[in-house]
């Protein structure tokens, strides 16, 4: 699989450093399971960070302290949420009914056993229950479905599961990443075919400019 959409820089710098929250690093290991080119970002970021705490020159009261120091931030680093599921190569994927493995804390192991919930006519929707506060979500649209032109009040982290869709940004498939900011305003098209699946991880309420949206809202509880 090569994606030919990728997770932002930003993204890939806070994973590097164990900024983002649970959610957003659930769907970015999504991501990062099935994107070599994302990991290889991923492992430049980190090698940066690991030489600047290699470079750090530390005064004489601290170096006494600094092994100890180093050992318990390795310790944390180790025990981050990001550090659960660490990126692994794809080939190591399973079964086709498996679920990501990042998403299996929140929906379970397997495509079959998820209990879609009606949202609107040709889309389905489940909400992960367990968060940190950030909604994490998969959604199920129909094909040839047009969603709501809708911003966002802060980072939309997306990944396509199955099927397709277009927006203002271009085509997104399988594997594809859509990494946006609170600037983007979109109106994703489900392609023809099959339902497109994508998992979501949004840090603000969506915002929905047209009546039907708005009116749509309340019901998406997003
Ligand atoms: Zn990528």
């Amino acid at each position: 699989m090569s994606p030919r959409h990728h997770l932002d820089e930003t993204t890939v710098l806070g994973w590097a450093s164990g900024a983002l929250s649970p959610e957003m690093a659930a769907v970015a290991a999504t991501h990062l399971d099935v994107c070599r080119h994302c990991r290889s970002r991923l492992a430049t970021a980190e090698g940066i960070g690991g030489t600047l705490l290699e470079q750090q020159q530390p005064s004489t009261d601290d170096a006494m302290r600094m092994p100890h120091l180093r050992e318990h931030m390795l310790a944390a680093l180790d025990a981050h949420p990001n550090r659960r599921v660490p990126p692994r190569r794809e080939e190591a994927t399973a079964g086709p009914d498996n679920l990501p493995r990042a998403l299996h804390p929140y929906f379970g192991t397997s495509w079959r056993s998820l209990r879609w919930r009606w949202l609107a006519p040709g889309v389905r929707m489940i909400r992960a229950l367990r968060t940190s506060g950030h909604a994490l979500i998969l959604l199920r649209i129909d094909p040839g479905m047009s969603m709501p032109l809708h911003s966002h009040g802060g980072i939309e982290l997306t990944q396509v599961l199955a099927g397709s869709y277009d927006d203002e940004l271009g085509h997104f498939g399988v594997g594809d990443a859509a990494d946006l900011g609170p600037e983007t305003l979109h109106r994703p098209v489900t392609s023809a075919g099959g339902p497109c699946v994508c998992v979501a991880a949004l840090d603000a309420p969506l915002r929905f400019p047209g009546w039907f949206a708005r009116m749509l809202q309340p019901l998406v509880g997003l």
